[in-house]
Order: structure tokens, then C-alpha cells, then sequence
């Protein structure tokens, strides 16, 4: 049976450094930093997710607001709040949660975040740092994933990583980070247009599935021995749950385990992680 990697354990471990480090600068005499999150809208796993990173924040001494706005804001105010955010020194980072209303353009907003405050890493100029291995912000579900790795003691050098997924949050920036020096994956990153799917997977060291879909990775996808990383979160009903539903991942959990030497589960792996590494970069945007 694969070893479970405990995403939970691996993220306290990163907040605890986080909040050691907030502790010194507050004894020299700085002030704690400051996040400020957008919401716009009432989608439940928005708000939930915008929770938790508050909650997340206040534990490690750093300050957050969650601003919420009702969907039917326009794009212009949503432009001017940010802006106010970009002037106001006090704000250190800034998180506009996705997705966004149709009637508002993402990328417009993305462009409008002072790249100084991305702590998401989503603005072209972080992306670029990362693409030419430059120091800045991490992206934070991929960098939680590498942590993950390192943490663990799995051997990233010259391993084949087939990603399951090219969005610009998970797939081609963890294809970046996967890719630099130090870390020196050979990637190859699969979507759905990809043939062979289920071979090229079966080829992965480290398999990493950030599709969306509940169980896509079947046990016929494993490699004996590969460690696989499940970054979906995915709501499946479930009648015997008070709430109506549990959360799972895009892997075939309980068949991938027979074959993985490592594995990460959902709830409980990634989503932590990416927590983690969002405090890191509001830590590193407030130094
Ligand atoms: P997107 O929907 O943006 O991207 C999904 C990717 O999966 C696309 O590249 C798509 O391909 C690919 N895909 C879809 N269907 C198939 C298929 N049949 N075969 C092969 N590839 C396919 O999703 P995200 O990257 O934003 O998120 C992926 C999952 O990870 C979601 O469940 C999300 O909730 C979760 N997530 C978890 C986080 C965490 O902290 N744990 C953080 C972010 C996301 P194509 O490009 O061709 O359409």
C-alpha cells in the first residue's frame, strides 16, 4: 500500500515557520502583514475557500479583510478597488478570489494587481519570473505540491512528471516550477486533447492530476511504484453526509494506493498546502 503523504502535517510544519518568522518581525518592531481579499459573488466554494485562508492568516499572526461584494458589481469599481489597494501601503498583499462574474474580465483584473502584492502569482509579470526562474512569488498550489515533494523526501531530479492539466493556476505553472534548476523534472503535460492518455500517465515518476473530474485517474493510469499528487477537489453527493456531499479528488484513491508508492488524499493533501504557500508570499510581500 502506498504511504500516504499528509498534506495536513506538511502544512502546519510551513505555518509554523511562517508564524516564527511574523513573531520576529513584530519583536523588531514591524507591523504584523496585511492581506486584503476580494469576493465578489456567493458562490459556496469561493466563500469557503476564502474562509479558510482567512482563518489561516489570522493563526500565523497575519492581518486579513475579506472585502465582499454582491456579483452584480461592475468591472470599473471592481478596477478602482483594486487600485485603492495597490496605493494603500498598508496592504502588503492581494487576492482577488476566482472565478469571477462573466460580466468581468479576469485577465483585466489579474492585470490591474500590482505585481509587488500578487500573492496569488497570477499577474503576467510573476508568471514571467517563474518561466525564467527568477525570484518572486510562488504559485501557490504548485509550490505547495513541490513542498510537498521535498518535504517527503521524493527524489525530483530527472524523474518523469506527467501533469494531467494545463490551466494557468495548476498545470503550466507547475510544469514551470517542476522544470527548474534544482528541482530538474523531465515534464510532459497532458490535457484533453492528448492521445494516449492513459499510456503517457503510465510512464510518470510523479503523476499529478488537476483535471476536475471525480476518479478520472484510474488504476490502469498507475505506474507500480510512482507517486501521484491529486490536486482536484471535487463535491460528489453523498446523502449520508449532513451536508449532502464529500469532497474527493480526481484519482481512483483506493486503486491508485495498491499500486503508488506515495500518495496524496482529498481532503487533506494539497488544498492545505496551497494555504501554506499563500502565507509564505504575503510574508514575503510584507519583507
Ligand atoms: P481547469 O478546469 O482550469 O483545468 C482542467 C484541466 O483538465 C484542463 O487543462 C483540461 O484540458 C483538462 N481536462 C479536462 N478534461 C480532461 C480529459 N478528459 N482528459 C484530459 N484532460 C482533461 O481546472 P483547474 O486546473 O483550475 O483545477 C483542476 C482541479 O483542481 C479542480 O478539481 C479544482 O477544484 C482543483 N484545484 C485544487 C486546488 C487545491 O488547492 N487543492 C487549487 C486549484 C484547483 P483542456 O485545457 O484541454 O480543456
Amino acid at each position: 500500500m502506498a504511504h500516504l503523504i499528509d498534506g495536513k502535517m506538511l502544512s502546519a510544519q510551513i505555518r509554523d515557520e511562517v508564524k516564527a518568522a511574523v513573531a520576529l518581525r513584530s519583536a523588531s518592531g514591524k507591523r504584523a502583514p496585511y492581506l486584503a481579499v476580494v469576493l465578489i459573488g456567493e458562490d459556496p466554494a469561493s466563500a469557503s475557500y476564502v474562509k479558510g485562508k482567512a482563518k489561516a492568516s489570522t493563526e500565523v499572526g497575519i492581518d486579513s479583510d475579506t472585502m465582499t461584494y454582491d456579483a452584480s458589481i461592475s468591472e470599473a469599481e471592481v478596477l478602482d478597488i483594486i487600485e485603492r489597494l495597490n496605493q494603500d501601503e498598508s496592504v502588503d498583499g492581494i487576492l482577488v478570489q476566482l472565478p469571477l462574474p462573466a460580466h468581468i474580465d479576469e485577465q483585466k483584473v489579474i492585470h490591474a494587481i500590482s505585481p509587488a502584492k500578487d500573492v496569488d502569482c497570477f499577474h503576467p509579470e510573476s508568471v514571467g519570473n517563474l518561466v525564467i526562474g527568477l525570484d518572486g512569488f510562488q504559485p501557490a498550489t504548485p509550490a505547495g505540491i513541490v513542498e510537498m515533494l521535498k518535504r517527503t523526501g521524493i527524489e525530483t531530479s530527472g524523474k518523469h512528471c506527467v501533469i494531467i492539466g494545463r490551466s494557468n493556476i495548476v498545470g503550466k505553472p507547475l510544469a514551470n516550477l517542476m522544470l527548474k534548476k534544482g528541482i530538474d523534472a523531465t515534464v510532459t503535460v497532458c490535457h484533453s486533447r492528448t492521445s494516449n492518455l492513459a499510456e503517457i500517465a503510465r510512464q510518470a515518476d510523479i503523476l499529478v492530476a488537476a483535471i476536475g473530474r471525480p476518479n478520472f485517474v484510474t488504476k490502469d493510469m498507475v505506474k507500480p511504484g510512482a507517486v501521484v499528487i491529486d490536486v482536484g477537489i471535487n463535491r460528489v453527493d453523498d446523502e449520508s453526509r449532513e451536508r449532502g456531499y464529500r469532497l474527493v479528488g480526481d484519482v481512483d484513491f483506493e486503486a491508485a494506493s495498491t499500486l503508488a508508492s506515495h500518495i496524496t488524499p482529498v481532503p487533506g493533501g494539497v488544498g492545505p498546502m496551497t494555504i501554506a504557500v499563500l502565507l509564505q508570499n504575503t510574508l514575503k510581500a510584507a519583507k
